[in-house]
Formats: structure tokens, sequence, C-alpha cells
């Protein structure tokens, strides 16, 4: 999709599951269940959707998702369906991996950094081999440092062999990543938690990550019970959804399941809602964008 002078494609790595409980924390079962309709296991469905930014010159991806390291009983448990080869995980935008040069990934939990290395033979190596990968500080150090509640969610193999290949990037706090990306820490689903943000030719957008992973939870409240810190989540959804409305940002979701892009309005009461991108569908090849702009709309792959 055209964004200014800048390209956006989503990549959707892969559908998966996880409890509607979780997802949700304290939002009582039949609110969102009438959202997020959950599967008999009580499961709802979500995506991994990545965000390909192209502006001046510069390639950014924004996130890596689940990777295909998974035995088949995780793959069961997590209803996990890989859509990519992580050898070509850009093939549906027309690129190969040595074109990104910049990775960012919000924090380290498995859905997020399991795509960022792969299986060479028996060796783990970048998934994107001519990267840099930004992590910020905090978020390095928690995964190396979780305690027993927040152990679960991260994997060391997932995120360890990009210190040794020497291209992890540790930031401190706000970053420009290339002219027009900005990394920006907001805490609240992992003290180093970061989002996305971008800008061309007047156009702003935000790349939510965890602070809002799908539509359903556009309402600042209504905040996952895998935060660390839920309060602080309420907080900054409240102030990014208020800007973003104000001045029309295109906002992206990373585990919408549906249409993951489109922008927030103000209702009655001061609600916020969401409105997709119209006639935005997923494209063949996991790909959603303006790359293939006359091919015709398909339904998306769940
Ligand atoms: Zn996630």
């Amino acid at each position: 999709m055209r964004f200014g002078q800048a390209e956006l494609t989503i990549i959707r790595e892969c559908t998966f599951k996880l409890d509607g409980g979780a997802m949700f924390g304290v939002v009582p079962r039949p609110l969102w269940s009438k959202l997020s309709p959950p599967d008999e296991l009580n499961r709802v469905t979500l995506a991994c959707n990545l965000l390909l930014i192209e502006t001046g010159g510069h390639r950014v991806l924004v996130e890596t998702g689940m990777g295909d390291r998974w035995a088949d009983r995780e793959r069961e448990r997590y209803g996990l369906a890989t859509l990519i080869d992580h050898g070509q995980a850009l093939a549906a935008a027309g690129l190969v991996n040595e074109d990104v040069e910049a990775v960012v990934i919000s924090h380290l939990h498995f859905d997020h950094a399991g795509g960022a290395t792969r299986l060479d033979g028996e060796r783990l190596v970048p998934t994107y081999p001519r990267a840099r990968y930004y992590v910020q500080r905090r978020e390095w150090e928690q995964a190396h440092n979780a305690n027993a509640r927040a152990r679960a969610s991260y994997r060391a193999q997932d995120f360890q062999p990009l210190a040794e290949h020497g291209v992890l990037e540790i930031i401190e706090g706000d970053c420009q990543i290339v002219p027009g990306v900005w990394a920006r820490v907001t805490g609240g689903h992992t003290r180093g938690h970061q989002v996305v943000t971008f800008e061309s030719g007047g156009q702003k957008g935000i790349y939510f990550a965890d602070i809002m992973p799908t539509a359903s939870h556009v309402s600042p409240p209504w905040v996952m019970g895998y935060d660390h810190f839920p309060l602080e989540s309420c907080d900054v959804k409240e102030r990014w959804l208020a800007t973003a409305a104000s001045e029309g940002w295109l906002v992206v979701f990373d585990h919408e399941p549906g249409v993951p892009w489109g922008h927030v309005v103000v209702g009655a009461g001061g609600k916020f809602s969401f409105v997709p991108l119209a006639g935005e569908t997923l494209l063949p090849g996991g790909a959603a964008g303006g790359r293939r702009a006359g091919a015709p709309p398909q339904a998306p792959a769940v």
C-alpha cells in the first residue's frame, strides 16, 4: 500500500490460537466472545502480521513472528499454521531476506522473536542476514532474567543467536531506526515493550504490537491478561488512541486475524472504534499491500 512516498506491506506469517481468557484479561467472556468467538478449547484465532516499511531507499521489517521451529505437539497446542517459508520470508512482497536492513522486534516473546532466527542445517542463523535487529535493553535484560510467570514466553534460542552473530542493536528509549521510522517505548505488556511509528508525505502511522494486539482490543481497559503492567497498558493505549484518532493515523495490529490495518474514530461518549481499510484483504502468499493492486482480492488464509 502506498503511504506518502513509502510503501507498506503486511506479511501474514502464521495463524495461531491462544486462550481467550488470557487474551482479554479481566474482560468477562460474554463480552469478548462476541467479538472473538472461542473454539471448544476456549482458544481464539490470532495471526502474526509483520509490517514491511520501504521508505527513502530503506527497508525496515517490524516483527518476525512465530518462526517455524516448533514440535508437532506445540503446533497442536497453539493451533499453529505457518504460512511462509522463512528462507524466503518476503517472497510475497517480491523480495529476498537479504533486502532487509533493519528488523525491529517489539519484545522478545516467542510469537515476536521466533522468526528472527532459522535453522540452516543444525545451526541457528539470523533469518534476515544483512539486517541489524533492534531490541530495547530492558527487554533484553528481562528476557535473560525472567521470573517464573514471565519465563514461559521467552526462548533464548530465538534471540541469543542474534548476539552471537553480531547483528543485535540494543537500544535505550525512543530511537529513530531510519528517517521516518521510530521505535517508541511503551512498557505495559513488558517493561521494555516498544511500538513503531512511521511517517511519510505528511501521513503518520503506528504499529501497536502487543499493547493493542487486535481490533477487538481497541477499548483502553481491554488489556491482555499476559501484560506485566496492565494499568500502564491501559494508560498508554488511551494516549496513542487519542493521537491516532485526532490526527488520522494509520493503525496496524500485530495479531488481528481479519483486516489488520485501518483508522480509529471517536464515537459517542468518547468511545474509540476501529474502521478497517476498505477493500483491503490478504493477497496470495500471506501479503497485504498495494504491490499487487491488480490481483484479485482473496479471503484471508485462516
Ligand atoms: Zn504477541
